[in-house]
């Protein structure tokens, strides 16, 4: 009974009886100034004091009742406010008065101890896939198999949605390696949700005391850190070290600076050409996108491209970047320069679905002809969302633009996987294309590759260009383009105009 029915119940009893009390006592005065009988003045003080007995009785009851209720509500709510509702473990505020206590007990003699964060890989998506209510009972199924993982001294709390966080006694950077594997063991076998089968790949952090620091604060944060390098080590688990987390920091703060760059429209085309290697001139150029840092100068596009990507501003760069680049476009066609032009496209704007219709938009207001455009998407997009890529390109591809894979090399490679893909221009990686002087095998792969890409009704790129003899050696191969420094750096638009005039690889005089 809960104390909102247990008031209304005590009211009502106490109103009763004080009634009857009351009504016995002016029972008793009318009897003593009226009839005098003693029977009845003797049978209502009874009635009077049964009542007075019963109401100090049941008011103790009820208040000892009610005081009770309290208390297993202030209970539930002292658990709530230090669990979590879903899983039921500690949360990161209780984890953090606990780890506190355990450390000012330890100060005077420190014991090491370590900091074990677990991540759930690809939560998010499982989510989005499954469904939240999937999602909340795997996580815990997943709390359940940890806390029956832990042994006597060590303590489990959940420290955000998928992340979990153990500490463990005893554990130092010579043996974490044994508890690690224990935990990968705990998700080696699916988890079974409803009827679905759940494989779950986990990342581990680990931060240790006293050396990773004496405040629980520094120690919860740098096993967070740990837990974030593990992301990007083969092994999937990291111990925290100290040379990251500059790293961490600033990148931090180039994700402020990211946004504020965009704003203040810090960002630059340059451009690049692609050369047509038998015609021995321009014919396409590629658009690379530069930020001017008001600090650190020109930064390159992998110093900020993944972070782009990350905090989801990759989608206003790129926007940006094809109207800039289709606008130019436009320009050298006015101007009877007669150059396509090729912009990059990450993963991430294959997800955007508005970007067909704004290609197509900027398209229809530059008065640019779709065969001039080339969308390059890297091999490693395409392998990593394969039915995303495909769907996002054929969408591209109704527009009459070109499509290009770019980085061909460097992912599985697979020519036949290729076939099935609306693309017509395949470069090259400059890893392959600057090897193949020195080894006889590169120079036959990239041949072969010549030869089945050109199979396929592709335009083959090389990148990476250096030297004459890679050049010839290209030609003889049958090569359609080339690419690299051997003909240019990417250059601003004022230089890359003086390019066009000047250089033996520019536009031919008419
Ligand atoms: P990418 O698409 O493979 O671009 C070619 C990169 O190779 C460029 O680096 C270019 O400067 C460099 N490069 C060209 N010729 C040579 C050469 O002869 N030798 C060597 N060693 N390098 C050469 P950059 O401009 O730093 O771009 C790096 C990557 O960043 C690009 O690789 C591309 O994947 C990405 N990127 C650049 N601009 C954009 C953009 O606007 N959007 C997206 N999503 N990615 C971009
Ligand atoms: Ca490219
Ligand atoms: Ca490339």
């Amino acid at each position: 009974m809960n104390l909102r029915s247990q008031t209304k119940i005590s009211i009502t009893y106490v109103f009763l009886l004080t009634i009857v009390q009351i009504g016995s006592l002016c029972a008793i005065y009318w009897l003593m100034t009226e009839s005098e009988h003693p029977i009845s003045i003797f049978s209502f003080s009874l009635i009077a004091l049964c009542a007075t007995l019963l109401l100090i009785i049941g008011s103790l009851a009820i208040f000892n009742q009610m005081l009770k209720t309290l208390q297993t509500n202030e209970q539930s709510l002292i658990f709530q406010s230090k669990h979590d509702l879903i899983t039921n473990l500690p949360n990161r505020i209780y984890f953090f008065e606990y780890l506190t206590k355990r450390l000012s007990s330890v100060q005077k003699d420190p014991k090491p101890m370590a900091l074990m964060t677990i991540g759930i890989d690809r939560f998010p998506q499982i989510n989005q896939a499954l469904g939240y209510q999937v999602g909340d009972r795997l996580l815990n199924h997943v709390a359940e198999r940890l806390k029956n993982s832990i042994t006597q001294g060590e303590f489990i709390g959940r420290l955000a949605s998928n992340v979990f966080i153990i500490l463990l006694p005893d554990i130092t950077p010579d043996n974490y390696r044994k508890e690690a594997e224990a935990i990968f063991d705990i998700f080696s076998t699916p988890f079974s949700v409803y009827t679905v089968q759940i494989d779950l790949d986990i990342l581990i952090g680990l931060s240790f005391f006293p050396q990773d620091g004496l405040e629980a604060t520094q120690l919860i944060q740098r096993a967070d850190l740990a837990l974030y390098a593990a992301r990007y080590s083969t092994e999937r688990c990291e111990i925290y070290k100290q040379s990251k987390d500059p790293h961490h920091q600033n990148k931090l703060s180039l994700m402020s600076e990211l946004r504020e760059g965009i704003t203040q429209n810090e960002f630059y085309v340059f451009y690049q050409p692609k050369v047509h290697l038998t015609k021995g001139h321009v014919e396409q150029v590629e658009a690379l996108i530069r930020w001017e840092h008001p600090v650190k100068g020109f930064l390159s596009p992998d110093q900020f491209i993944p972070l782009a990507e990350e905090t989801g501003h990759i989608k206003k760069l790129t926007l940006w970047l094809l109207e800039q680049s289709i606008m130019q476009c436009s320009k050298w066609h006015k101007e009877n320069i007669p150059l396509g032009i090729s912009i990059n496209l990450s993963v991430k704007d294959l997800l955007n679905k508005e970007l067909p219709s704004f290609v197509a938009s900027l398209l229809k207001e530059y008065a640019v002809t779709p065969s001039w455009i080339t969308l390059e998407i890297t091999e490693s997009a395409f392998m990593r969302e394969p039915d995303l890529a495909i769907a996002a390109t054929l969408k591209l591809k109704q527009l009459g633009v070109n499509l290009s894979i770019d980085d061909f090399g460097t992912g599985y490679s697979s020519l036949s996987y290729l076939k099935k893909l609306p693309v017509n221009e395949l470069k090259i990686d400059k890893s392959f294309t600057q090897d193949i002087i020195l080894s006889e095998r590169v120079a036959q792969i990239v041949k072969s590759t010549i030869r089945l890409g050109q199979g396929i009704d592709m335009t083959i790129v090389a990148e990476g260009l250096h030297d004459e003899n890679t050049l010839k050696m290209l030609k003889h191969f049958g090569c359609d383009l080339g690419q690299g420094y051997l003909f240019s750096q990417p250059l601003p638009l004022k230089e890359f105009t003086e390019w066009l005039k000047t250089s033996m690889w520019g536009i031919p005089h008419r």
